[in-house]
């Protein structure tokens, strides 16, 4: 029998993952099934994801730094990237600024409403409050000290420094370049071997890769609560939704315009990643199953695609600055706050700094949300109300969102790739046998 291809299979692993959810939450012990026996299997897969995202960073990096031939044009290629990631993220939230003015979803919600979900999910916007007050800055240069480590070993040993083994592994792989042949050539043939074993284990991860959506999806539904409040919320995840798949458009039009290929040669090259993010709502634990699409499937070259792509995991959330963007003024017309045209246009900049600042992990979009309210001086109590309302539906439109920024980043780095001559026909790899055609 002919072997389904990998985004179908994912897609029917969701499908059926929804279907049993919806099934076992119907009668008694079905959601502790779900969850005792069912749910381990998509946390096992999340684990796995992240368990080697620091590893590939490390060797994919140095291996895409190493083949460049000068350092001149590493430094070209950061400051397009960050340059375009900045230029995407405005067009995201002045997107969803359009949107949420036109649509106007604050102001279809009853007071009645706004109290009973503030009621029911008070304690949930307090911990987002409380984390998000942890998560302070201190100075206005400490994200930039933030990311320098002084210890590598601390800082590879957790996930959420990402861009401290960036900062490290850069510095490393511009010294590789400029020391002689004889001391390179073992360390660049060390991490060339590395990287293929990395790439390989994701092949093999990724076999798994339709039954762990299956549960994530079903515990993530046995685990919702109450289903009323999305009607209550639906205008507003409407124009979330909307203003996510205008993005999709900009993308398409890139890729098309710009890039010159077809929607459908980009789409079906990074659909099993935008599924993943789908059900994992983390493009960090997305980011391996990124890197490998967009190289063996999309052909963009490992120099560039080894640097825009962790990098864009870290910094470049246009669906979540559009989200944040969007959200912001949601709150402030369902609770009648006044927002003039000059407080709008600061959630420009206050919605790209908060993108950038958001870990590429679930639901830490809505958590930076308090800074751009807080920018916004909105008080307190509104604050406090506004994200208990929004809480109920955060989870589906954080998976949406989340789709959203995987797919940013794999555009530009096709368009980066593009514009330096970096972009080939992926080869034919013999991946068809690992995975189904
Ligand atoms: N979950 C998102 C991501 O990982 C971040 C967010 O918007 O919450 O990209």
């Amino acid at each position: 029998m002919k072997k389904l291809a990998l985004h179908w299979q994912i897609l029917l692993g969701m499908l059926l993952g929804i279907a049993a959810g919806l099934l076992f939450s119907q009668f008694d012990g079905g959601k502790t099934f779900i969850v005792n026996w069912i749910k381990p299997l998509g946390t096992i897969f999340i684990k796995l994801l992240k368990l080697i995202a620091i590893p590939l960073i490390i060797a994919s990096l140095i291996k895409g730094i190493s083949d460049l031939k000068d350092i001149a044009k590493f430094s070209k290629i950061g400051l397009k990237t960050i340059s375009i990631y900045i230029v995407t993220t405005i067009i995201a939230i002045t997107i969803g600024l359009v949107f949420v003015n036109v649509v106007q979803p604050g102001n279809s919600i009853s007071a009645e409403t706004v109290e009973q979900l503030s009621a029911a999910y008070n304690t949930d916007a307090g911990k987002r409050i409380a984390t998000a007050e942890s998560q302070k800055t201190l100075g206005p240069l400490k994200f930039i000290e933030d990311m320098v480590p002084d210890n590598i070993f601390s800082a590879a040993s957790n996930n959420r420094n990402m861009l401290q083994v960036i900062f490290f592994v850069i510095l490393f792989g511009i010294s590789l370049l400029l020391v002689e042949e004889k001391s390179r050539k073992p360390l660049k043939d060390f991490f060339d071997s590395l990287n293929e074993v990395i790439m390989k284990m994701i092949d093999l991860i990724m076999l798994t890769a339709p039954y762990a959506v299956f549960a994530l999806l079903a515990s993530l539904i046995v685990e919702t609560a109450n289903p009323d409040v999305f009607v209550a919320l639906a205008w507003y995840a409407a124009t979330v939704a909307l203003g996510l798949l205008s993005m999709v458009i900009v993308y398409l039009l890139v890729i098309v315009f710009v890039v010159g290929k077809s929607p459908s040669y980009f789409l079906k090259g990074i659909s099993p990643a935008q599924l993943l993010a789908f059900s994992t709502s983390s493009s960090a634990a997305t980011l391996p199953v990124t890197m490998e699409r967009v190289e063996e499937h999309l052909g963009v070259d490992k120099e560039i695609s080894s640097f825009v792509l962790p990098v864009g995991a870290t910094i470049n959330m246009d669906g979540t600055s559009l989200y944040q963007a969007v959200a912001a003024v949601f709150i402030c017309q369902a609770m009648n706050y006044e927002l003039t045209m000059t407080m709008q246009l600061s959630i420009v900049l206050t919605a790209t700094l908060a993108s950038i600042g958001s870990a590429a992990v679930p639901g830490a979009g809505m958590v930076m949300l308090v800074a751009i309210l807080e920018a916004l001086e909105v008080p307190r109590e509104i604050l406090m109300v506004g994200l208990a309302l929004i809480f109920a539906v955060d989870r589906p439109l954080d998976m949406l969102r989340t789709t959203i920024n995987v797919t940013g980043d794999a555009t530009v780095a096709m368009l980066v790739a593009k514009s330096e001559g970096k972009l080939q026909d992926p080869k034919p790899k013999n991946w068809d046998d690992t995975y189904g055609k």
